[in-house]
């Protein structure tokens, strides 16, 4: 699973520089310039932030908790992705790929994990 940040973001930037993945983007357009895809229902307008879930591992092996989640001031706007269930395994698997020079702790995991 990934996460993705919903219309209640204010566009703060505090999101952005936590996340360990590059998974976010300042709007839509950022992220699909540089070839990711962005999941449904994210980026209104294209002037509010989104995730890819194409690097987002919902900070797993890297944190204990989401990170975009964490710092957010709104609260509730960066929410799991209800179509997009991914396992530890997976999650770690990306982290690992998409991180080739980075340490990947595989005890890292939040409770909201699925699949
Ligand atoms: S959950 Fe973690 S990896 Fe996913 S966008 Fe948020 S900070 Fe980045
Ligand atoms: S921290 Fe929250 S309000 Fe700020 S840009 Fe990220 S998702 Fe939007």
């Amino acid at each position: 699973m990934a996460l993705m940040i919903n219309d209640n973001c204010i566009a703060c930037d505090a999101c952005l520089p936590a996340c360990p993945n590059n998974a976010i983007f300042d709007k839509r357009s950022a992220g699909e310039e540089r070839g990711y895809h962005i999941g449904e229902g994210q980026g209104v307008d294209n002037s509010i932030y989104v995730i890819t879930y194409e690097r987002c591992t919902e900070c797993v092996g890297h944190f204990d908790e989401p990170q975009c989640a964490s710092v957010c001031p709104m609260g509730d706007c960066c929410v799991p992705d209800p179509v997009r269930a991914e396992s530890k395994e997976v999650l770690l698997e990306r982290a690992e790929r998409i991180n080739p020079n980075k340490v990947i702790h595989s005890d890292k995991a939040w409770q909201g994990v699925r699949g």
